[in-house]
Formats: C-alpha cells, sequence, structure tokens
C-alpha cells in the first residue's frame, strides 16, 4: 500500500517475481477495461476510465468483483492497489487473510515529481521515469506515453484521494503482525532489499 508514485508497481512486480506468485493490480486491470459500461450503477461516469482520468476511485462494485476473481484463481498474489478505502477493505477481509502489510512511505513533493515524470511502455506495460529511469534502447524510449491521469491536474487530486479515503485503511492495518512500514524515497534497489528481507520474516514468522 501506499500513495500514488510511492513505488507499488515497481515493487510489487519484483515480490511477483522473486517469490514466484500473482501481481493482482486493480490499475492495470481497469485501464483494460476502461471503456466497460458501468451506468447500469448510477455513479458519477459511465466507464471506469472516466473516473481514472480524473483521478477519482473507480465505483467498489467494480474493483471488489475484479479482486474476487483474481484471487480465486491466485496461487499466491502481491495485491497492489486494492484497498483503497475502508469498504474496499472490509470486501477485502471476506476474501482472505493477508500474511504481510506493506507501507511504502514518500513524501508528497517526490510523488508529483514521480508521478509527473512517469512514462509507460505501451507494449509491455512497463514504467519508466523521464528524469531517473529510461530505458537502454532508443526504440522503446520513442514509443514512452504518458497516462492520462499524470497530469499535475489528476495527481493532485489522486494525492487528495489517498489522504481521504486510502490513509484510513493503512491506519485500519497498523496492529496488523504482518504490518511493515518501509521508506520508499531511497532509490529503487534499496527500496526493494529492505522490502525483501521484511517481506522474508514476516512470511517465515507466520
Ligand atoms: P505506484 O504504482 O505506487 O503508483 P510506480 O511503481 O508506478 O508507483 O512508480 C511511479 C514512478 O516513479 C515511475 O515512473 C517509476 O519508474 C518511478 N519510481 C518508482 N520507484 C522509485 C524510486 N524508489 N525512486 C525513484 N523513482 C521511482
Ligand atoms: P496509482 O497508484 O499510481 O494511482 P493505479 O494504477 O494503482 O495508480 O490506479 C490508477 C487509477 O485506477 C486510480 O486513480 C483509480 O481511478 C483506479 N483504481 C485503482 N485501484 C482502485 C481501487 N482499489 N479502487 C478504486 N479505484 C481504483
Amino acid at each position: 500500500m501506499g500513495p500514488p508514485g510511492a513505488g507499488k508497481g515497481t515493487q510489487s512486480e519484483r515480490i511477483a517475481e522473486t517469490y514466484g506468485i500473482e501481481h493482482v493490480t486493480t490499475g492495470d486491470a481497469l485501464r483494460a477495461n476502461k471503456e466497460m459500461d458501468i451506468s447500469h450503477l448510477d455513479g458519477e461516469h459511465d466507464t471506469p476510465g472516466a473516473y481514472m482520468d480524473a483521478g477519482d476511485l473507480v465505483p467498489d462494485a467494480v474493483v471488489d468483483e475484479i479482486v474476487e476473481r483474481a484471487l480465486d484463481s491466485a496461487d499466491g498474489f502481491v495485491l497492489d492497489g486494492y484497498p483503497r478505502n475502508p469498504d474496499q477493505a472490509v470486501a477485502l477481509e471476506g476474501m482472505t487473510d493477508l500474511d504481510v502489510v506493506l507501507v511504502l512511505e514518500v513524501s508528497r513533493e517526490t510523488l508529483i515529481n514521480r508521478l509527473t515524470g512517469r512514462r509507460l511502455d505501451p507494449e509491455t506495460g512497463e514504467s519508466y521515469h523521464v528524469e531517473f529511469d529510461m530505458p537502454d534502447d532508443e526504440a522503446v524510449r520513442d514509443r514512452l506515453v504518458q497516462r492520462e491521469d499524470d497530469s499535475r491536474e489528476a495527481v493532485e487530486n489522486r494525492l487528495d484521494v489517498f489522504e481521504r479515503e486510502t490513509a484510513p485503511v493503512i491506519d485500519r492495518y497498523r496492529d496488523h503482525e504482518g504490518y511493515v512500514e518501509v521508506d520508499g524515497e531511497r532509490p529503487p534497489d534499496e527500496v526493494w532489499a529492505a522490502i525483501d528481507s521484511a517481506v522474508a520474516s514476516k512470511v517465515e514468522g507466520s
């Protein structure tokens, strides 16, 4: 868990590879279904994409179902981007128990730099950064795109949504036996080293 830009995607990818488990990410699943018709929910918008581009949360009914299906077919998983509000946390409790709850801590100023500089490779889904992490291959560099919701305006809103809706979920997990906070401000390999040892000790200890 952690705010937008904390490094959840970058680090959970490594957790999935290292531990041989599924990477279940609601953000990627929703981006693959941006145009899905959800008008029957009578929400503010008729598609997931409209909520995402504004930086608002997609309705719980949509994300809860994505996660329930993904967890049903996974033999071990790292969940990235869910739960993001207290009701989703209650829904998750009904689906599974967690071994580890990992929280990445990063300052707002760093988050804004990371998100507005983030670029994606549309072919592989890999994320890069204009300043900190550009691909060596020129062909890949040339095809990088910016996410619609990584504009300055959507970023500010996403950070506010995090403070309002997701920070209280993190508070709920503070007493969980698998709760760990990691300083996410450092370079990716250092963050990874801290995560790897924290996860290993929690999993061995359980
Ligand atoms: P999240 O999934 O939490 O939104 P990402 O993993 O997509 O975050 O990272 C956001 C951006 O910051 C990406 O451009 C990524 O390359 C970059 N990034 C991730 N971790 C770090 C880090 N430790 N230091 C510098 N940049 C990072
Ligand atoms: P980031 O962590 O960088 O904001 P994600 O890819 O995890 O990026 O999420 C992008 C967008 O997808 C969010 O701003 C939100 O609109 C939607 N989304 C992702 N996960 C959830 C969730 N659990 N509940 C509601 N909306 C979600």
